[in-house]
């Protein structure tokens, strides 16, 4: 049995795959630690006074006093005490920027615990030893509630609300549940198979999934409203900000989420055909010179997808300036360090630059062969507002494939939000008062739709929370 703390052991991650041998499949990068050296990592928890990790985790999470357990080599219980505040370990495990790492006081020495690499051994653990098992509720109320998208804050809300004995019908405009997670979020990131674990659990507890159902096209909004004691609103934030400049149209400039998710699809061997780009063709990045515009997440994924499609050259361009490598005394610890952000992607061969601003798409018979860009920097105005002045030549750099990762701006506001007639904040997202609700009776959101994109951990805090503000408000 291991002492707590064990302090003279430094952090050890799993670290990925090789790069030659990842960027030939579409399987997760992630690599996992053995067991002894799993429990010999979580030893390093400190159990602080004051556990800075707690305050930084939307979701609350007890790490200090489930990684104790598992340092004493309880893994049931460690896992049963995450699963208190946590719905869904296995994603954020994978996904999450480890939100609690960035404040845990061991990473004033940049040796933070290994917190979400903890949560994942806890929780495959618990699948591979078979304790976590469908708990049906035992009583019904007989109230109905209905979620309207199936992304990580509708699967909370469902879970939740279901756990309190409500009836719980989840409607999705997609195939199959999962919202970015399944068709967003790449395979290497995010083996599908974990969702399908998930849902699997949800359905045997009795939740209801209508897919290939999308509310406001398929369904009245109306008749949601008068058949079910609440409605919660899951959208997320799917209108992605478009760069309307010269070329736009051109063939072979996409939003990152065209190729994103016509990837998922083709590897879940889902019907193609299904593939909703603007052009209706599959988007192919094999031996051309790709760029991403956009020098964020959802940019990482498309260089990764792009680096295995076997493309020429990958390029990552962002307006903003590089930010520092390691600190940024603007967001000191315990705040999220806004510092640059190498990913798994990054490291598989791809240049990346900044302060670049797109001026045009350019083509020869209707094909993009490249991008004009201009070097720009920023200045603070007497209001502390950043202002962006050009400051270079123009520059063409080629590309037969431009993808456009600019983040998303708000909800899509045409067809169900809109027969709503819902209210939206100054951004464009859908207003609700501390309980939730909408300025629509009986209807509620959750998630992206609500805040503007985010974080998945974010997403399930989300829908935890409004699942408790529709308990009460049915009770
Ligand atoms: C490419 C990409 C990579 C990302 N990577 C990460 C990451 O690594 N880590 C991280 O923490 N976050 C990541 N994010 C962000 C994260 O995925 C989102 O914040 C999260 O999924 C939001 O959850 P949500 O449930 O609010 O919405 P979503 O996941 O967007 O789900 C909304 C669901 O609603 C459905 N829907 C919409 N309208 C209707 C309708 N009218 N009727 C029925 N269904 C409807 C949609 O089809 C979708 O399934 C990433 C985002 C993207 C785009
Ligand atoms: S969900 Fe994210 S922030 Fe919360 S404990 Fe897990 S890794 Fe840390």
């Amino acid at each position: 049995m291991t002492k707590l703390p064990n302090w003279n052991l430094n952090r050890k991650e799993a670290g990925y795959r090789p790069v030659h041998e990842r960027i030939t499949d579409y399987t997760e990068v992630e690599q996992t630690l053995n067991r002894d050296d799993r429990v010999l990592q979580a030893s390093r928890c400190m159990d602080c006074g004051v556990p800075f990790c707690h305050w930084a985790c939307p979701l609350g999470n007890r790490m200090p006093e489930w990684q104790a357990l598992l340092a004493k080599g309880d893994w049931h219980a460690a896992y049963a005490l995450l699963a208190t505040t946590h719905n869904f370990p296995e994603f954020t495990a994978r996904l999450c920027p480890a939100l609690c790492e960035k404040s845990c006081v061991m990473n004033l020495h940049g040796q933070p615990v290994t917190t979400r690499e903890n949560e994942a051994a806890v929780t495959e653990y618990a699948f591979a030893e078979g304790y976590v098992k469908p708990a049906p509720p035992t009583t019904r109320t007989g109230k109905r509630v209905a979620v309207v998208g199936s992304g990580p804050a509708g699967l909370a809300l469902a879970d939740m609300l279901n756990r309190k004995g409500h009836y719980v019908t989840v409607f999705e405009k997609d195939e199959h549940p999962g919202g970015l997670l399944r068709f967003g979020i790449p395979d290497f990131k995010l083996g599908k198979d974990l969702i399908d674990r998930r849902l699997n659990i949800l359905l045997q507890e009795g939740v209801v999934f209508e897919n290939n159902t999308e509310v406001g096209r398929d369904l009245d909004p109306a008749a949601l409203l008068h058949d079910y004691d609440a409605v919660c609103l899951a959208v997320g934030a799917g209108q992605p900000r478009d760069l309307p400049v010269e070329g736009r149209s051109l063939k072979g400039v996409h939003f990152a989420l065209e190729l994103l998710q016509q990837q998922n699809r083709v590897i879940s061997r889902d019907a193609v055909n299904r593939v909703s780009t603007s052009t209706n063709e599959l988007i192919s990045a094999k031996g051309k010179n790709v760029l991403v515009i956009g020098g964020g997440d959802t940019g990482s994924d498309c260089v990764g997808t792009a680096v295995r499609h076997k493309a020429a050259v990958v390029t990552q361009i962002e307006i903003m300036p590089e930010p520092p490598e390691h600190y940024n005394p603007a967001t000191p610890w315990p705040n999220y360090p806004l510092v640059k952000k190498t990913s798994s992607s990054h490291l598989e061969g791809c240049t990346r630059r900044w302060n670049l601003s797109t001026r045009r798409f350019i083509g020869e018979n209707g094909h993009l062969t490249g991008v004009e860009v201009v070097a720009v920097e920023w200045e603070k105005d007497a209001t502390g507002r950043l202002i962006m002045k050009e400051t270079g030549l123009p520059e063409i750099i080629p590309a037969g494939l431009a993808l456009l990762s600019m983040g998303f701006v708000h909800p899509v506001h045409e067809g169900l939000l809109d027969r709503l007639g819902v209210a939206y904040d100054a951004r464009g997202n859908v207003t609700a008062d501390a309980t939730f609700q909408t300025s629509v009776p009986k209807l509620f959101v959750a998630g992206d739709a609500h805040y503007g994109a985010g974080l998945v951990v974010r997403a399930i805090a989300s829908g935890r929370q409004a699942a408790a503000a529709i308990d009460r408000f049915l009770a």
